[in-house]
Formats: C-alpha cells, sequence, structure tokens
C-alpha cells in the first residue's frame, strides 16, 4: 500500500511539473501492473515540503466581455449545454440581486408603533388590516399567494392577543393570530371552502413571492416562539406579551418581572473552495444525488470566522485558510430560529511530494504542454475525512460540473446531482462564485469545446491537445466505443472542430483505454495506443473527474 501511495503521488508531481508529463509517448511511467486508485491518500500521508506549483492557466487580466455565441451544429447533447452555460448563468446571477426568500422583502416592521397601544387597537379594528391566520406552525395559502383574514372575523381576540408585524407596502397593518381554537369561523372556513390550505412554509415557500415568503416566515418564526416561551426561564411563571408580541413578560412581578426577547440562532454556511473545486457534502437523509454547502452553529465564545473553520474541519476534515473566510450574504431561517450567515473560504491545499526521479526517464520527447494545471488541482485537493454522525459524504466538485447543475442541464451518463434552490442560500452562494470565476475565463475559440466527451462501457481514448496562434491551450478527452482505432477517435475529433468552423491546431497526446460503468459510477483508465503511444492517464484522470462527479476513478499503467 505504501509503495502504490508514493507512486501515486511521483505520478503527480510528473504530472505537475514541467515538460516532463507528456515525454514518454511509448512506456508506461512507472513499472507495469500496477493499479493505482486516483488520489488515495490523506494530506496527513505527505511530506511537508511542498511541491513546485505553476501558476493557473485563465488570465486573471484578460477579462472579456461575454457574448452569446451562435449555436454550432454538431455539437453533442453536453457541449451544447455547455455553450450556454457562462450567458445563462449571468442571467441566474442577476436574478440572485433579489432578495433571499424567508427575508421581509417590503415590511416596514415600525417598531415605534409596537408600545403605541392607543395606535394598535385602532390598527387591529380597521376593516383593511390583514391578519395572517396559523394553526401550530402552518401557514395559510392557496395557489401560491398568502391568505390573509381580517381581525373583526375573529371573535373575542383584540389586539393584546395578536402580534403585529409591521406594515405592508401599501402602508395597511398586519398582524399573526394563532387561529387553533378558532378554526371554524366563518372566514377561514371560507377560505378552506375556496380551496386554501395550511401548509409548511419552509417547503412551500419557493411557489410565494419573495415578499410573501418572507412574510410567513416571520410570522410563523414569532408565533412558534411565543409557543416555546410561554413560561419563564428563570422562575417558571407564566409569560405574558408586551411591545405587541416582541416581548414576553414573567407575570411574577413581584420576585421576577423578566422579559425575554426574540433570539435568533447564528449559523454559518460557508462556501469552501480549492481551485476551481467545491466543497459540498450531504446528508443520509436527503434525496438521492443531493449536496448542499457545509453548515454549523455557531458556538458561545466563537466568531463567525472560527465557526467556519471548526465546522468545515469537524464536518469534512478539512482545514480552512485562517485569513481567508469571507462574509458574502446572510438568509434568515426561521424554522425555528436560525440565521444562516454565508462565507466564502479557501481550504488549505494539499502538498504533494517533491518529485527526483525525472532523470530516470532522460529521454522525454516534449510535445509543446509544459503543464497541467488541471492536475495541479486535483493533487491540491484535500481528502475529505467526513464526520459519519453529521454527513454520509463530501465530495470536491468542478465549477463546470456545478455551472451545469446549477443550470439545470442534462448531466453525461444521467448522474443524479442536484443543490437546493434558489430561494435558499446555498444556491446563491454557489451561483455568485460560478458567476465570479466564469468571468475570469478567457474567452477563446475553444472555450465552448467541452473537456470531456467519452462514451460508456470499454472502449479506446485519445488524449487531444487544441489550440490557437495566440497560444491558448486546452486538453480534451475522446473516447468512442463505435471505433475500433485511436487515430479513428483523433480523425472524428479533428474534422468535427473543423466543421464546427475552429480554427484551432489539433494533436493528440497518445491514447489508452478507459472503462465506464455509469451504474457503478467507476472509471477505469488504462492500456496504451499503438499508433499514439500511452496518454498519461493521471492527466486523464483529472480532466475526467471534472465531468464525472461521484465516479471512483483507477489508473493502470499496464500497457
Ligand atoms: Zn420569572
Amino acid at each position: 500500500m505504501l509503495l502504490a501511495l508514493s507512486s501515486v503521488m511521483n505520478l503527480s508531481h510528473i504530472a505537475s511539473c514541467g515538460k516532463a508529463l507528456f515525454g514518454f509517448p511509448n512506456r508506461p511511467l512507472v513499472g507495469n501492473l500496477r493499479t493505482l486508485t486516483l488520489l488515495s491518500f490523506s494530506s496527513s500521508q505527505c511530506c511537508s515540503s511542498s511541491c513546485r506549483m505553476f501558476p493557473p492557466s485563465k488570465d486573471l487580466d484578460g477579462l472579456l466581455p461575454l457574448t452569446r455565441k451562435t449555436q454550432k451544429p454538431g455539437l453533442r447533447r453536453w457541449e451544447e449545454a455547455r455553450s450556454f452555460s457562462i450567458l445563462a448563468t449571468q442571467a441566474t446571477a442577476t436574478n440572485s440581486k433579489q432578495s433571499l426568500f424567508f427575508a421581509d422583502a417590503g415590511i416596514q416592521r415600525a417598531t415605534e408603533l409596537r408600545t403605541d397601544s392607543a395606535w394598535l387597537a385602532s390598527a387591529f379594528s380597521r376593516k383593511d388590516a390583514l391578519v395572517v391566520p396559523m394553526i401550530g406552525m402552518k401557514n395559510m395559502v392557496n395557489s401560491g399567494k398568502a391568505v390573509y383574514i381580517s381581525p373583526s372575523s375573529l371573535p373575542g381576540i383584540g389586539h393584546g392577543d395578536a402580534i403585529f408585524l409591521g406594515l405592508s407596502e401599501d402602508k395597511l397593518p398586519i398582524f399573526v393570530v394563532n387561529v387553533e381554537d378558532l378554526s371554524s369561523t366563518d372566514e377561514v372556513k371560507e377560505a378552506l371552502d375556496k380551496g386554501a390550505e395550511w401548509v409548511d412554509v419552509k417547503k412551500y415557500g419557493p411557489s410565494l413571492s419573495a415578499y410573501e415568503a418572507g412574510l410567513l416566515a416571520y410570522a410563523r418564526g414569532m408565533i412558534e416562539w411565543h409557543s416555546r416561551h410561554q413560561h419563564c426561564g428563570r422562575c417558571g411563571s407564566k409569560m405574558e406579551m408586551s411591545e405587541a408580541g416582541h416581548s414576553l413578560k414573567c407575570t411574577n412581578s413581584d420576585s421576577c418581572g423578566r422579559l425575554s426577547y426574540p433570539r435568533m440562532d447564528p449559523a454559518v454556511i460557508m462556501l469552501v473552495t480549492c481551485g476551481n473545486y467545491i466543497l459540498l457534502g450531504r446528508q443520509a437523509r436527503w434525496d438521492l444525488g443531493r449536496y448542499s454547502l457545509l453548515a454549523g452553529f455557531v458556538e458561545i465564545g466563537e466568531t463567525f470566522e472560527m465557526a467556519v473553520a471548526r465546522e468545515t474541519k469537524e464536518e469534512a476534515g478539512v482545514t480552512v485558510e485562517s485569513d481567508s473566510v469571507r462574509y458574502e450574504s446572510s438568509q434568515p431561517w426561521p424554522f425555528p430560529s436560525s440565521l444562516m450567515v454565508g462565507f466564502h473560504c479557501a481550504a488549505v491545499k494539499n502538498k504533494c511530494e517533491p518529485y527526483n526521479g525525472l532523470e530516470a526517464h532522460g529521454d522525454a520527447v516534449p510535445v509543446g504542454i509544459e503543464r497541467v494545471p488541471e492536475v495541479d488541482e486535483v493533487n491540491a485537493l484535500p481528502r475529505p475525512a467526513v464526520d459519519v454522525h453529521e454527513l454520509e459524504d463530501a465530495k470536491w466538485i468542478h465549477r463546470t460540473f456545478l455551472n451545469a447543475v446549477l443550470l439545470g442541464e442534462p448531466l453525461p451518463h444521467g448522474q443524479v446531482f442536484n443543490v437546493p434552490g434558489n430561494y435558499a442560500i446555498a444556491n446563491r452562494l454557489m451561483q455568485s462564485w460560478v458567476k465570479a470565476e466564469n468571468a475570469r475565463d478567457v474567452q477563446w475559440a475553444g472555450s465552448e469545446v467541452p473537456t470531456v466527451d467519452i462514451d460508456e462501457g470499454t472502449f479506446k481514448y485519445v488524449l487531444i491537445n487544441i489550440e490557437d496562434d495566440q497560444g491558448h491551450q486546452k486538453l480534451l478527452v475522446r473516447g468512442r466505443k463505435a471505433l475500433p482505432y485511436h487515430s479513428d477517435i483523433f480523425e472524428q475529433t479533428r474534422k468535427s472542430l473543423k466543421e464546427l468552423g475552429l480554427n484551432l491546431q489539433v494533436s493528440q497526446l497518445g491514447g489508452g483505454r478507459i472503462d465506464h460503468n455509469p451504474d457503478q459510477r467507476t472509471l477505469l483508465v488504462y492500456s496504451s495506443s499503438q499508433a499514439f503511444g500511452q496518454a498519461d492517464h493521471t492527466v486523464t484522470s483529472a480532466l475526467l473527474r471534472q465531468a464525472y462527479a461521484l465516479h471512483t476513478f483507477t489508473i493502470s499503467w499496464d500497457p
């Protein structure tokens, strides 16, 4: 096992260090008959000295305006989807400027009126005052809209029994009342007869407007707080409403009289990145393929930044760069009383072992590519070590893959993978990151050519380099079950790029075979090409990993 691990790290370094990468077209890089699992080591097994890291391939200064490209005929489905991904992400990200769901967009809280009994009494007697009815923790809705009732329809309820939420956009006073004992009133019955239903707004929220989702969540949070604080936490006496429901006062006025206010529980939610990869986790009870950002509650005596680092380490075993934690945005999550505070931070990169055996392969044949940042990036990913009490799994997901997921594009070979919808801060944080990173990509003729396009089953593959006359360059993996020779695959790729009108230099960097089992989610990269020599399967695997997020990768150097 140790031998295998050390071989992986040596290979990793070959892949990340200079011209030696593609220097051995006709021989394996290390001894034959050795099958290795990609990245099957933890960072703690590596030596402390870092290998030479190359700068990223993308030109950070080269921001170009993104324009819609004409759809090119002949692109496969994955390719078609990708062609529009950047533009569509821009559009989605524009939507993210809207208020987050469950925030009270547009409500004036009018806090100064909470202690004005005369005004509250007058407001509650208005015919146009709005009451948000609740039963337990359920809100009333009808066909994607909140249902309101009038205060006069609630027998025996005065303004002292209702919680004042604030003023609507039209300056109408809004209250929330628990109508559990009043559900037989005419107005409630009438609403139900017209198709209204009692729903959990946490689930139903995305069907509502942002304004109403925020209002109903606010109403529910207040009702829930009241239901949990009916007795004094100090002396156990009954509590009574004050400040229009925004505080509760202990009725034991002689020896206690404690005041209690609604409190939020701050929870951090973090977008942890490592280069172009993002750390996502899933809980066992979630739907198939659902992944999201890591999150957790802030503990007493902690800063947000500390909580981000602690939770990431506890849940996924990943260490966060201490000075990288940056606030992004927040979202109320009053189910019952959380405030999600969103951060972006960077993981401490894995350090690979310096390679010291390059001279043993002295007859390297340079093929014009001096570095493969995609391999550096995969090697830099710290291996998640999941806390099984909290998570079932944690994975590093490539930006290209996440982009497709956020856009709802079909994933290659029916991979099932999804993230929370855009009502959730997790989604907004991901959208924001993908958009910002996409904007940094230098656009050139090869930008929209998909990196990976392979079949399933067992087939030959070719590692291909494309570049333009400006020095932009990209590697592709192409594998076809129907084509018997590596040269057929290469020629077909060259021909299709030409048909798309892309003026690119296309060259092969060796070949091999792939066993691809989508059901088992496995990819084995092995063998070589008689005509082209053996491709660097480490590079191939790093590229495949971008498109097959949940697969297990295995490399064999057996020719
Ligand atoms: Zn008390």
